[in-house]
């Protein structure tokens, strides 16, 4: 059914406008602009996610995390929504075992196996 009444719109485009005719049938969808993109059509949470990240943000962790150098000048940023977070340190590349420690908001911390400095980051979650 709702075939038939895109077929009947179409058909009434065409004649409306002869330039019409030559396009495939998808352009000819809704606003006459194609198929809509996924900024026009998200909604909801994703359409917050889109609009975080078309401003350099990245509220759920898609993308990868920066690499830093993990130095009392550089420390390994830990963004948390409370006072401390429970850290997992793979001290060394071939490692099969994580050190886990937790790591409490204000001065840097080390791991206490490599040494490795971390720091808490207060972040805000999108509601
Ligand atoms: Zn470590």
């Amino acid at each position: 059914m709702a075939g038939r009444y895109l077929l009947r719109a179409c058909t009434k485009l065409r004649f409306a406008n002869p330039n019409v005719a030559g396009r495939p049938l998808q352009r000819t969808m809704g606003t006459l602009k194609g198929v809509p993109t996924d900024d026009e059509q998200a909604t909801g949470l994703e359409r917050r996610a889109l609009q975080a990240l078309k401003k350099g943000k990245d509220p759920y962790s898609m993308m990868k995390p920066k690499e830093y150098a993990g130095t009392r000048a550089e420390p390994h940023i830990v963004p948390c929504i409370g006072t401390k977070r429970l850290v997992g340190c793979l001290c060394e590349e071939d490692n099969t075992a994580i050190v886990w420690f937790w790591l409490h908001e204000g001065e840097a911390q080390r791991c206490p196996s490599c040494g490795s400095h971390y720091q808490l980051v207060h972040s805000e979650l999108p509601h």
